[in-house]
């Protein structure tokens, strides 16, 4: 394919922050962006030059859609796979594939995938009923995590299982098919951020060192504190799953660190990612104009890191000091445009560059 060129439409599945992003990086490099939404009024709708609203499921508003843009991607990864397929019959060119999408989607499928790519992760086991968490719990041991498999994410859907006792009636309690995973006991946790263009050119960012807090990423570090054998083994991985998805665009995996340095895979999403935030200003080019170069056909532009960097995240309340950060010299505040402040909601983030 040839790059798309200036002028052209990007469409985009999701409405939320990281599709606002993507908007403004599309909208800097000449692109115009359709939005695909079900949410009325969403962050990355206003600032794109149109937006469908309509349902995932709707292959007639879809197929409309897909006459109108030149390639489609999309900005979180519980689009329904079968919405990309539907895409794709309609003539879309779409990226990530929708075989990404849906193996990112399972917290099972995801696991089994990176066993097969050669990457650790931590012990798991599919749960369908309590029998079955009785029976993991006792392979597995405790402490563990009951996840539901789908639509979990910032640690939603999950139940900790600190002792064999806690899993009493727990299944009911997820109210879903689960994975039950093993705790690790990890020393930190970093996430590596890849892309791949279309013509295979792959370039990693920096690995990021993030803290959670009630399991929504809350602070986000670089440089990493790991080796160099650390990072390169995060690459490794990235590169193995890029390449077995014939992937195009940008895709991040998260790890968690062990104390003899090793990596275990938490979960990848096949899309920018929160922790890549401070590429914005820290990186050369960001994740943001990245992905849509990669979507483009468009070469891959350098990852190189500026300084060092923290980035936090603003989520409900904390972005009521707006005031204070957009005074502070040392904050690049970015907000997100939504309407409402909600407990848990990622509302902005700051980057804050340091010299190294
Ligand atoms: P997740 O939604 O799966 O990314 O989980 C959210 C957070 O919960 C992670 O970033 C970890 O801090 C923690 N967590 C999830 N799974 C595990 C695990 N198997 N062992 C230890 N901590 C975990």
């Amino acid at each position: 394919m040839n790059p798309l060129p200036p002028g052209s439409t990007i469409g985009i599945l999701g409405g939320g922050q990281l599709g606002r992003m993507l908007a403004i990086a599309a909208a800097q490099l000449g692109f115009d962006v359709h939005i695909f939404t079900d949410e009325p009024d969403s962050p990355a709708s206003r600032v794109a030059a149109k937006t469908a609203i309509g349902s995932y499921q709707d292959h007639a508003a879809l197929a409309d859609f897909a006459r109108h843009v030149h390639v489609v991607t999309t900005e979180f990864e519980n689009v329904p796979a079968e919405t990309a397929e539907a895409l794709i019959a309609a003539g879309a060119r779409v990226a990530p594939t929708p075989n990404a999408l849906a193996i990112a989607q399972d917290r099972f499928d995801e696991k089994s995938y990176f066993l097969s790519a050669g990457i650790a992760t931590p012990p798991f086991k599919a749960i369908g009923s309590q029998d079955d968490l009785d029976a993991a719990i006792f392979e597995i041991g405790a402490p563990a995590i009951l996840k539901t498999r789908r639509l979990g994410y910032d640690g939603r859907g999950q139940i900790r299982i600190k002792t064999a006792a806690d899993a009493k009636g727990a299944y009911a309690k997820l109210g879903a098919p689960g994975i039950l995973e093993g705790f690790c006991a990890f020393e930190r946790e970093v996430s590596i951020i890849a892309a791949r263009g279309l013509d295979g050119t792959i370039a990693f960012y920096d690995l990021n060192e993030n803290e959670h807090a009630g399991g929504i990423l809350s602070r986000t570090t670089l440089p990493a504190n790991v080796s160099e054998a650390t990072s390169i083994e995060a690459q490794a991985a990235a590169q193995r799953v890029l390449e077995a998805f014939d992937y195009v665009g940008v895709l991040t995996i998260e790890f968690f660190v062990m104390p003899d340095g090793s990596l275990i895979a938490n979960e990848m999403a096949p899309r920018v990612h929160n922790s890549g935030h401070w590429t914005i200003e820290g990186a050369l080019t960001s994740q943001f104009e990245q992905h849509i170069r990669a979507v483009a056909g468009w070469p891959l532009g350098p990852t190189t890191r500026i300084a060092a960097i923290e980035m936090l995240n603003l989520i409900g309340e904390d972005a009521n000091a707006w005031p204070q950060l957009a005074a502070d010299p040392t904050a690049r505040l970015h907000l997100y445009g939504k309407r409402d402040v909600r407990a848990g909601r990622k509302m902005g983030h700051v980057t804050k560059l340091k010299s190294s």
